[in-house]
C-alpha cells in the first residue's frame, strides 16, 4: 500500500527507533528464535558444530526450567556460563507493582527500557484464575494507536510496540510468580506437569493491538507453544483484535492460534465510532476475513467481543443482526459487561438486558457467555489497563501508524 501520509524519511527513520526497545548493553536471549541465538552465540565465538546442541541447552534452560541467571545452568561448564553472562542478558524486567484482587486475579506492572532516549515503559500484565484453567492476559504494545471511545488503554497514545522478547517475558514473570518452573535453586527438581500448571491459557488481550505488533506478537506466540520449551497449547492461546484485517489470516496461517474479534457494534455507523479502526476495514470486510480464517471449524470456532454499553449496542434489534451477520461463520458470542473507568462516558447495559441478549442469541444456537468481570478493584478488568508513560509527538504517532499499516502486506 502507499503510505498516504506525507512524512520525510528523517521522521520515518526516527519513528522506526521508537519500535525497538534501547539497545540494552547485553542482548537478551529471551525472545529470540532459535535461528537468532544460534546467530548469536556464532558471533559470540561458539564453534558451529557446537552451535545446535547449545541452543538447545539454552533453550531448555530458560523455558521449560524457567532460569533467569546464567549461573543456574548447571550442565554448562563454567567458561561457557561465564562467556553468556559477558555476551548475553536473561534477567526479568523489573515488576514495579504487584495486586492481588479479592477474586484472586492478580495485576503485575512490569517496566522495560524505554526504547529510545526518556523514561522507561510500563506495561501490565493480567492473571485470572478459574475453576480448572488459569489465564494470562498479555500486552503486546505501550498503550495503543487506536482509540476505541469505550476502552481506557485507548486513551493512552501509542508509546512503543514491546519487542518479543518483552511479551515472553510477560509469561516468564507470571510462571515465576505462580509457582509454574521449578525452583531455580533446585533446577533438578521436578518439573510442574502441564495439567498443575497455574497458568494453562494465554490471551492477548491486555494494552495493545497485537495484529498492529505482527512480528514480535508472532515470535513471541510461537516461542510459548514451542513443544521443547513452554508448551502451551496453540488451542489455549487466544489472540484478540479490533479488526485489522490484513493480517487477521496471516494469523491463523502462520501463528495457528485462536481468534477473538472484538465486534461490539453490528451497523458501521456505530462501529465507525466505538471501534474508529472500522472506518477502514468495515465490517463486511471483517467478517470475510473471519468466515476464512485459516483452521477455521466448529471444534475451532472464532470467538466475537461485544461489551454491553446501555443505550447504545444493547437491544434486541441489535442481538437479531448479531446473528443475522455471524451466519455461516463457527462463532461464539463472548458478552462482557462494560467496565467502567474515570472520564468514561458510558455505562453498563442492565443486567436484566445483558440476560435478554444473551437469550437471545443462545435461542439462535451460539454460546453466549457473559464474562464475569475479574479484578474490577484493581482496576485489571478487560480495557481498565493502562500506564503512565511517556506520550509520543504527534509526527512520530502519524510516522509509526504509516509503517505498521504499509509494512503488513496490504
Ligand atoms: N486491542 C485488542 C486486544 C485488547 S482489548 C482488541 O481490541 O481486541 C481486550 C478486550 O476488552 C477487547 O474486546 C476490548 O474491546 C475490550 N474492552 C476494552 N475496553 C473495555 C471496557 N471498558 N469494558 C469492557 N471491555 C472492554
Ligand atoms: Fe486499543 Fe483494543 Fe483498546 Fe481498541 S479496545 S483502544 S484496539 S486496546
Amino acid at each position: 500500500m502507499a503510505v498516504s501520509l506525507d512524512l520525510t524519511n528523517k521522521e520515518i527513520r526516527k519513528s522506526l527507533d521508537i519500535l525497538k526497545p534501547a539497545s540494552a548493553q547485553k542482548p537478551s536471549l529471551v525472545g529470540m528464535s532459535r535461528k537468532e541465538m544460534g546467530e548469536a552465540l556464532h558471533v559470540a565465538g561458539i564453534a558451529d558444530k557446537q552451535i545446535k546442541m547449545r541452543v538447545s541447552q539454552i533453550w531448555h534452560w530458560l523455558y521449560v526450567r524457567g532460569i533467569s541467571d546464567f549461573a543456574n545452568m548447571k550442565n554448562l561448564s563454567k567458561d561457557f556460563r561465564a562467556l553468556l553472562e559477558d555476551k548475553f542478558d536473561i534477567a526479568r524486567p523489573k515488576i514495579v507493582e504487584e495486586q492481588i484482587s479479592n477474586d484472586g486475579t492478580r495485576k503485575w506492572l512490569m517496566q522495560f527500557p524505554s526504547g529510545g532516549a526518556g523514561k522507561p515503559v510500563e506495561v501490565e500484565t493480567v492473571y485470572i484464575p478459574e475453576e480448572g484453567r488459569g489465564t494470562l492476559c498479555i500486552s503486546s504494545q505501550v498503550g495503543c494507536t487506536l482509540t476505541c471511545t469505550f476502552c481506557h488503554t485507548g486513551t493512552q497514545k501509542l508509546v512503543r510496540n514491546l519487542t518479543a522478547g518483552e511479551i515472553l517475558a510477560q509469561l516468564l514473570v507470571a510462571r515465576d510468580r505462580l509457582g509454574d518452573f521449578p525452583h531455580s535453586d533446585t533446577p533438578q527438581g521436578a518439573i510442574v506437569p502441564n495439567e498443575g500448571r497455574k497458568v494453562s491459557n494465554i490471551v492477548m488481550m491486555g494494552m495493545g493491538e497485537p495484529l498492529y505488533n505482527f512480528d514480535h506478537v508472532k515470535q513471541a506466540l510461537l516461542i510459548a507453544i514451542d513443544g521443547d520449551g513452554l508448551s502451551l497449547s496453540r488451542r489455549r492461546v487466544t489472540l484478540s483484535t479490533s479488526g485489522v484485517v490484513p493480517n487477521i489470516t496471516r494469523t491463523g496461517e502462520e501463528i495457528g492460534v485462536m481468534l477473538a474479534i472484538s465486534l461490539h457494534a453490528v451497523r458501521d455507523e456505530l462501529r465507525d465510532v466505538l471501534v474508529p479502526i472500522n472506518k477502514k476495514y468495515p465490517l463486511k470486510e471483517l467478517l470475510d476475513s473471519c468466515r476464512n480464517y485459516p483452521g477455521v471449524n466448529n471444534a475451532r470456532r472464532i470467538t466475537f467481543e461485544y461489551v454491553m454499553l446501555k443505550g447504545i449496542n444493547d437491544s434486541l434489534e441489535d442481538a437479531k443482526e448479531l446473528v443475522r451477520l455471524l451466519k455461516g461463520i463457527p462463532a461464539k458470542i463472548n458478552l462482557i459487561p462494560f467496565n467502567p473507568w474515570e472520564g468514561s462516558d458510558y455505562e453498563c447495559s442492565d443486567w436484566d438486558t445483558i440476560e435478554k441478549f444473551a437469550d437471545f442469541i443462545n435461542a439462535n444456537g451460539y454460546a453466549s457467555p457473559i464474562r464475569t468481570p475479574r479484578g474490577r478493584d484493581i482496576m485489571a478488568a478487560c480495557g481498565q489497563l493502562k500506564s503512565e508513560s511517556e506520550r509520543m509527538k504527534k509526527t512520530e504517532r502519524l510516522a509509526l501508524e504509516a509503517i505498521m499499516i504499509a509494512g503488513h502486506g496490504e
